[in-house]
C-alpha cells in the first residue's frame, strides 16, 4: 500500500510534468473507485494546473476552477505518458494535457479516489493531525496530546487525528530507533522520549522519501510501477533475525490487528 513517502515521491515525480500545463480533457473509464467519481471534475478541463500539493496521503491538483483530490488507495499509481499510449485493464483515469502528454491513474483494487473540491478543502481532509515533517509535529505537542492516554504508543502514533502519515512500517521502525517498546501506554512517555520518537519518525520518513527519489524518472516511463520502492528496514518483517544493535532476536506481535516488530532487549 502506498504510504506517505510513496505519495510524496509520486507528487515529486509528476509535478514537473504537470504544473503550468493546461488540461485538455479528463477521461474516466469507471464510474466509481472507492467513491463515485464526481462529474464536477469536468470543470477542470481547459484549466491550467497551478500546483500539486500533498495533505496526508492525498494529492491535490490545483486549478483556478477547482481541485482534483487524488488518493492512491491500496494499489493506485500515477505516471506520465504520451497521449496515444493505449490504456490497459486497470487504467481508470486519464488527465490529458494540451501538450500531448497525459497523467494516467492505474488502480487494480479500486480503493483509491478521485474527488472534486472548489477550494481545496474536503470532508476527507477534515479532522487530521499535523503533517509529520512540519514543526507543528513536535515533542511538546505529542506530550500534551498523549496526556493520560492508555492506548499503545504504536497505535497512537498511527492515528491520523494525532499525526498523519505514520504507517505501520514507519511506526515499527521509528519505535525501534527511539528504543521505545510499542505496547507502552502513550501517556507514559516522557518529553525526552517523545523528543527521540518524533525526531526518529521524521528521520525514517525523510530517509524513505530520499530512497524513493531514485525512482523519479520512472514516472515518465511506460513500463513499471512508479511510486513503489524498496526500503532499508531495521526490524519490520524481520522476526527471528538478530537485532542490528544487540543481536537479540526480533520479536513480533499484533497491536490493533497490525503486525508489529521490535527488539525485546533494546526497546523498553
Ligand atoms: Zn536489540
Amino acid at each position: 500500500m502506498p504510504e506517505l513517502p510513496e505519495v510524496e515521491v509520486s507528487r515529486m515525480g509528476i509535478s514537473p510534468h504537470l504544473v503550468g500545463e493546461t488540461i485538455r480533457s479528463l477521461t474516466f473509464r469507471t464510474p466509481k473507485l472507492r467513491w463515485d467519481i464526481p462529474v464536477e471534475l469536468k470543470q477542470l478541463e481547459g484549466q491550467v494546473i497551478r500546483d500539486i500539493r500533498r495533505r496526508a496521503k492525498y494529492l491535490i491538483i490545483e486549478t483556478d476552477a477547482g481541485c482534483a483530490i487524488v488518493h492512491l488507495g491500496m494499489s493506485g499509481s500515477l505516471r506520465i505518458l504520451d497521449a496515444e499510449f493505449p490504456p490497459s485493464k486497470h487504467d481508470h483515469v486519464d488527465l490529458l494535457l494540451t501538450n500531448g502528454k497525459l497523467l494516467r491513474y492505474n488502480d487494480p483494487r479500486r480503493f483509491g479516489a478521485w474527488l472534486f473540491s472548489q477550494d481545496g478543502e474536503h470532508a476527507v481532509l477534515g479532522h487530521m493531525g499535523p503533517e509529520p515533517l512540519t514543526d507543528e509535529f513536535n515533542a511538546e505537542y505529542m506530550l500534551q496530546k498523549a496526556l493520560n492516554k492508555r492506548v499503545a504508543v504504536k497505535q497512537f502514533i498511527m492515528d491520523n487525528k494525532v499525526v498523519v502519515g505514520v504507517g505501520n512500517i514507519y511506526a515499527s521502525e521509528s519505535l525501534f530507533s527511539a528504543k521505545v517498546h510499542p505496547t507502552r501506554a502513550a501517556g507514559s512517555l516522557t518529553l525526552t522520549e517523545w523528543d527521540s520518537l518524533v525526531s526518529d519518525i521524521k528521520q525514517v520518513l525523510t530517509t524513505s522519501i530520499k530512497q524513493g527519489g531514485t525512482t523519479l524518472k520512472d514516472f515518465a516511463q511506460a513500463d513499471g510501477k512508479p511510486g513503489y520502492f524498496a526500503q532499508e528496514l531495521q526490524v519490520y518483517g524481520k522476526v527471528g533475525d538478530p537485532c542490528p544493535n544487540c543481536g537479540e532476536e526480533i520479536e513480533a506481535l499484533k497491536i490493533s490487528q497490525r503486525n508489529t516488530f521490535f527488539c525485546p532487549h533494546c526497546q523498553i
